[in-house]
Order: structure tokens, then C-alpha cells, then sequence
């Protein structure tokens, strides 16, 4: 099949997206011009359609600086305002914290209550403690359960911050800020937002599969493909966009390892301090990416159980989650969007809103 793709950079495998329409000849509908920028650990490809290539060029050239911004400005494990916000939590005293890092911190604050803590972007130290964010300290062994049971003692909370003016103090000097769970949606809405801004009404912006998409490109809407969490490079399902969503997904598949026949992954339970169990995969389609991020993250961990009630509490109304044994829940608005190009054993929970 001919693709009439304008390639500023070169794809990786990791591209799951179907590019609608990229069969039609180029008269027909405008180019897409894609880009791939590496930023908060993987390969982010921008496409844009029905711009011209210098609207392109320069967007392009916006979002490699803003990523590279984002994702040092968010970096606990480097000398970033996060890591100096985390220093001056531990004293307990006020201090006047990042205004770049601010207004994360509330948003932050209030999905991490919307989730009832499921989703706690203050437990940074049994985050790093675990180890998948750095490669260095990937071990490929759990830490002793001696250190997670100290570390859950001091029960860190988004709710430990106190806030006043430019000043911040944490009640709690256990609290270490780790946005991981959705510094990513939150920086992809901002660069929609940039996109948008300067008039661009077609785009996807894909972070490995975590993506937020607008308008379509040509006659037919964007399609993505959610990848099957046991079957490497195999896509599960599908579905395609309408207008401006987002589609998040965390995985068990992402970043683990696997000691003793049991696999240790990277979306940890702040309720036991160990990777969440009973889920593979849970995939999130809301309009804002931060909270799709978020929430992703958050029933993951809620798993099979408490999945629905976290996410009428997120106010998230499309949601699949595949289990441990491969059986994909999803509540009756999301199986009107997926297309399983797997078989799959499907179980429809309640509506959600
Ligand atoms: P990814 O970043 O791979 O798309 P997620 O959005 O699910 O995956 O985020 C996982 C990251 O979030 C972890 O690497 C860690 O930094 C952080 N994290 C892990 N567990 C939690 C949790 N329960 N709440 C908040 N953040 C978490
Ligand atoms: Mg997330």
C-alpha cells in the first residue's frame, strides 16, 4: 500500500497507529508530517495533517524544546525543581517551591483524592525504592520487605502539603514527590494545547501508546490500536477518535522484571508498597490526558474489585481493564468503541456515567 507521508524523522516499531485514509492519493486530502522526539523515557511521534511544512517545522521544533523542558523540570531521580521541592519537603519547614512544579501539585493533589490515594504521587521514595525509573538501579530483585513495611509506615499523602502563597511545607517529611503517573498526559495536554493555539486542527500526539489526538487526518478519523499486554507487538483491539480524547494505558508489560517465576512491575499499590495484582492492563479514553494518565494508573491498582467506583469518582466514562487471566472488563460505552482483533472473553460492568 502507497503512503503519502511527509517522514521528518524515522518511526520505530513501537508506532500502533493506523494512519486512516493513507491510502487515498495525496490530491485527495492534505499530507501528514510526522516526528519523533524522545522524552520522558520513549519515542513520542507527533503527526500533523492540512499544515503546510513550515507550520509543521516549527511546531515540531516548539515540542522538542517543551518536552525537553517538561520531562527535566519532572525529573525526581536529576537536579530538577522537583528533586529541589523534594530536598526542602523533608525539613518540614515552609519554603518557596517550583512555580513550574505548582500547578502539577494540585492537580496532582486532587486526582490522588478523586482515587482515594490509589493514585498517591507522594509515596516517591518506595517509588524509586522499586527502581524501575532508573536504569541504573534496576536490580532485577524486590527489595526486603523489611524496607517497603518502613517505608508504608510513614504513609506519605498528597495531603501532607500545606499551601500558602508562593510557599509550601509538608506536614509529613516521609513525602517525596514522583509525578510518573502523569507528568506524561499532563505534558502532552499542554503541547495539544500549543498545537491548537496556533490554529492546527489535526493532530495526534503519541507517547508509546499513551496518546491525545484532535480532529483526523483526511476522510476517515484517527484509529489506534491497543496492544495486547501478553502478546509483544500484537495489537488487542481497536478504536477510532472522535474529535479531541485522549487514550492512556498502563501496563504490567511496560517496565518489570521477573524473579522467582513472579513478575514485578512498576505501578506499585500504596496499600501493600508491592506491584499491584490481578491486572495486565487497564486502558483509559477521556478528553483530558492528565486525568487519563492518572486514572489509568489509579485502576490499575484498583483492579478488578474497585475498578468502577474509582472511576465514577474520576469522572472517567470509558474504561477497558484486562485481568490476570486475560478477560477484558469494560463498562457498556467503551464496548461500543472497541474493535478485538483477538479473541477475547469480555465481561460489561454497570454504566459508569
Ligand atoms: P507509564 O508511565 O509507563 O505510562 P503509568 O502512567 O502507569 O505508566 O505510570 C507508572 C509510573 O508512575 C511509575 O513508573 C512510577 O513512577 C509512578 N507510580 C507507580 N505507582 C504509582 C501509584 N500508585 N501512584 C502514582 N504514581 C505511581
Ligand atoms: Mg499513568
Amino acid at each position: 500500500m502507497k503512503c503519502y507521508i511527509n517522514f521528518r524523522a524515522v518511526l520505530t516499531s513501537l508506532i500502533i497507529i493506523t494512519l486512516s485514509g493513507c491510502n487515498t492519493p495525496p490530491e485527495a486530502e492534505s499530507l501528514t508530517y510526522q516526528h519523533s522526539i524522545f522524552s520522558f523515557g520513549t519515542i513520542i511521534d507527533v503527526s500533523l495533517n492540512g499544515v503546510s511544512e513550515d507550520v509543521a517545522e516549527e511546531a515540531f521544533d516548539q515540542l522538542e524544546a517543551d518536552f525537553r523542558y517538561m520531562q527535566l523540570t519532572w525529573n525526581p531521580a536529576v537536579s530538577s525543581a522537583i528533586a529541589r521541592n523534594n530536598l526542602l519537603i523533608k525539613s518540614t519547614e515552609w519554603f518557596s517551591d517550583a512555580p513550574s512544579v505548582r500547578p502539577l501539585l494540585l492537580e496532582a493533589t486532587q486526582l490522588s483524592n478523586a482515587s482515594e490515594n490509589l493514585f498517591n504521587p507522594a509515596m516517591g521514595k518506595l517509588i524509586k525504592l522499586w527502581g524501575f525509573n532508573s536504569e541504573e538501579h534496576e536490580t532485577g530483585i524486590p527489595p526486603d520487605d523489611e524496607t517497603i513495611k518502613q517505608l508504608l509506615a510513614t504513609r506519605p499523602s498528597m495531603n501532607d502539603l500545606e499551601i500558602k502563597g508562593v510557599q509550601l511545607r509538608s506536614k509529613n517529611p516521609a513525602v517525596s514527590l514522583n509525578f510518573g503517573g502523569f507528568a506524561k498526559g499532563y505534558g502532552i495536554r499542554q503541547e495539544m494545547k500549543m498545537l491548537t493555539d496556533s490554529g492546527i486542527k489535526n493532530a495526534i500526539i503519541n507517547a508509546g501508546g499513551d496518546l491525545e489526538a484532535i480532529g483526523r487526518p483526511g476522510n476517515r478519523p484517527w484509529r489506534i490500536g491497543i496492544i495486547h499486554p501478553r502478546k509483544k507487538d500484537t495489537v488487542l483491539a481497536y478504536l477510532d477518535i472522535k474529535g479531541h480524547e485522549s487514550v492512556f494505558t498502563s501496563g504490567d508489560y511496560e517496565r518489570f522484571f521477573i524473579y522467582e517465576n513472579k513478575r514485578y512491575h512498576h505501578i506499585i499499590d500504596p496499600r501493600t508498597g508491592y506491584p499491584a495484582e490481578g491486572v495486565q492492563s487497564v486502558t483509559v479514553i477521556h478528553p483530558d490526558s492528565a486525568v487519563a494518565d492518572a486514572a489509568a494508573t489509579a485502576l490499575f491498582v484498583a483492579g478488578v474489585k474497585d475498578w468502577h467506583r474509582i472511576a465514577k469518582s474520576m469522572g472517567v466514562s470509558y474504561v477497558l481493564l484486562i485481568d490476570e487471566n486475560g478477560t477484558a472488563h469494560m463498562n457498556p460505552k467503551m464496548q461500543t468503541r472497541i474493535k478485538f482483533q483477538q479473541p477475547t472473553k469480555t465481561l460489561l460492568s454497570p454504566p459508569l456515567l
